[in-house]
């Protein structure tokens, strides 16, 4: 047994076999095969050792003279481990000895040599780990050829152990099989974090070489509270974590008897509780956890699940089915929040130096006019279904905002022309999620429809603190006084000039911020659906004199270690037996 520590992205334990993916999505599966197949196996082996050995040379000849001595140095080490007997042997030992076929056999050994090297002190030797995971990738294609991983279907219950996924890749995650997920590196407010709390499974990541020390289909636990994951658990550790998980299931349940209950405080104030999307048919998921509506549609995801770019037609199609199904609820549309670490296979943004500040969100959209336009109409054409608010992300200037009016009044004006039947009567919003937008916000105020405080990049940015990046994972929260003084500016000039102002970053979703944030005056908060029963319940139990003593009180402490302790405190009062 094996426990490692690494960075909690979604709560719950999961407990199954572990399915190990590696950076190019092949599934390694724990596949037996019958003694007839043993010889067949064997040969693919020994063929998919030529062909990769093959490979290597032709490589290496081919860069000769491009290359250094220590890159012919690397080649020709490849080379050596795939042409040493006892690589070969100890596979095929596996393969008639185990009936494990070629592909479990190849993964099995090639991860026992990476485990051999991270234990070894030097660090030159560990750096070969990744070394030995690129010869088990090549041995893999060889042996799989283009038989690529579906993530959207597998057999039965899994946990997925990754060393990285993309937000695209976790966007085919299905919720049917998949119980949790595990990967070596992410921090907790990347996007594919964000995705994986949407998935509803507990989720750990930042696990330092996590992947390199699973095989596919050892049994592994993942502690989404915790952050914690066991490999190959004993027994009393095994009977430990389900008492949790029945724990956790008696929770839930007690949970979904509040979902026709109203978001309101024991003394009678009124909460909007939104859900946050990426895809349109999470809508009536969001209406099961009694949402009242979607306070964020993340529309990149359409853009990152298609081939190409959507069309029109597509795009109305999906924003109109989310639209329906919110059955007379706003739904809250964003535009393309596409660049940084949301980019297609086709549209990478090459080269820049700084994503997270760089070509992305509402400065990509003012460059592809063409794109936006076309997103612009189909909003406008969903509109005809239901209340659609229109929202901007990661504007920085009012100039933004005015040029991003300018494309909806043009598309507005080029539906009219052509006759297309759409509602140009969409209230119109900004992201508050860069430190401009909200030092400005009393300018901002007069003349958008309402704001909504993207918590994810305001604390990336006002930090300096890559969100993604688990080397400085702990440098990122929202507890940080210079953070809570920020949003509470926000609400209180918002809320001075009567516009509308929503949080939709994850804090909002944490319980822990539950209390701080309604005392500081937040009416409506928009999170992961799953997310929403635990807020209602705490908010329920609370008054608004008491959330706002609170708020007081966090807003006077100088670090964040004081507020979230202290937070932690006062969630523990009302919530004794929620994991917080
Ligand atoms: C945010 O930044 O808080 C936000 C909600 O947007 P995203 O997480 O999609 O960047
Ligand atoms: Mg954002």
């Amino acid at each position: 047994m094996e426990i490692l520590r690494g960075i909690s992205v979604a709560p719950g334990v999961a407990i199954a076999e572990a399915v190990v993916l590696d950076a190019e999505e092949y599934r390694i599966p724990r596949r037996l095969i019958s003694a007839t197949l043993v010889d067949a196996q064997c040969d693919l082996t020994d063929r998919a050792v030529e062909a990769s050995i093959a490979e290597l040379v032709t490589q290496r000849d081919d860069m000769r003279g491009q290359l250094g001595q220590d890159a012919s140095d690397i080649f020709n080490w490849h080379v050596g481990v795939l042409q040493a007997p006892h690589l070969r042997d100890q596979i095929k030992q596996l393969i008639r000895e185990k009936l494990f076929a070629a592909a479990y056999a190849t993964s099995i050994v090639m991860r026992t040599y990476q485990r051999r090297f991270l234990k070894m002190n030097d660090p030159i030797l560990a750096e070969r780990v990744r070394d030995v995971q690129d010869i088990e990738r090549r041995l893999l294609r060889n042996i799989l050829g283009e038989a690529r991983e579906d993530l959207a279907h597998f057999s039965k219950p899994v946990v997925i152990v990754a060393h990285d996924l993309s937000p695209s890749q976790t966007a085919q995650l299905s919720r049917a099989k998949i119980l949790g997920v595990a990967m070596d590196v992410g921090g907790a407010a990347s996007h594919t974090a964000i995705l994986l709390r949407s998935l509803g499974r507990p989720a750990v990541v930042g696990v330092a070489d996590l992947s390199s020390r699973v095989s596919g289909g050892d049994v592994i636990i993942v502690d989404g509270a915790n952050g914690l994951v066991v490999i190959q658990p004993d027994e009393p550790t095994l009977e430990q974590y389900r008492a949790q998980v029945e724990r956790y299931t008696r929770i839930r349940d007690e949970l979904a008897t509040l979902r026709d209950l109203p978001a309101v405080s024991k003394d009678g104030v009124e909460f909007k509780l939104m859900a946050n999307i990426e895809f349109q048919s999470e809508v009536p998921i969001c209406l099961e956890q009694g949402a009242d509506g979607v306070g964020l549609f993340r529309t990149e995801f359409l853009y990152l699940r298609s081939r190409g770019e959507p069309s029109e037609e597509e795009q109305y199609q999906a924003y109109r089915e989310a639209v329906l199904a919110a059955k007379g609820r706003p739904v809250t549309i964003r535009t393309f929040d596409l660049g940084a670490d949301k980019y297609t296979q086709e549209k990478f943004i090459e080269g820049e130096p700084n994503p997270m500040l760089g070509l992305r969100s509402i400065r990509y959209s003012l460059q592809r006019l063409d794109m936006f336009k076309v997103q612009l109409r189909a909003i406008l054409r969903a509109a005809t279904a239901g209340e659609v608010r229109l929202m901007f992300p990661l504007i920085i200037s009012l100039m933004e905002y005015r040029q991003a009016k300018m494309v909806l009044h043009d598309a507005i004006e080029d539906l009219e022309d052509e006759r297309v039947p759409y509602n140009g009567d969409v209230k119109t919003g900004i992201m508050i999620e860069t430190p401009a937008a909200a030092i400005q916000c009393r300018d901002f105020a007069r003349e958008v429809g309402f704001v909504s405080v993207g918590t994810n990049d305001l604390v990336q940015y006002l930090l300096a603190v890559d969100r993604g990046n688990q080397r400085v994972s702990r440098y990122y929260t929202s507890a940080h006084p210079a953070v809570l003084r920020v949003i509470h500016d926000v609400i209180r000039t918002c809320t001075r000039a009567g516009v509308d102002c929503s949080l939709c970053g994850e804090t909002a979703g944490e319980p822990l911020y539950t209390m701080l944030l309604a005392g500081l005056g937040l009416r409506c908060f928009s999170m992961a659906p799953h997310n929403i029963p635990e807020v209602k319940k705490l908010l329920r139990m609370c008054t608004m004199k008491q959330m706002e003593r609170v708020a007081r009180r966090a807003l006077s402490f100088e670090t964040d270690r004081q507020v979230v302790n202290y937070l932690r405190s006062q969630t523990r009062k009302i919530l004794p037996d929620d994991p917080i």
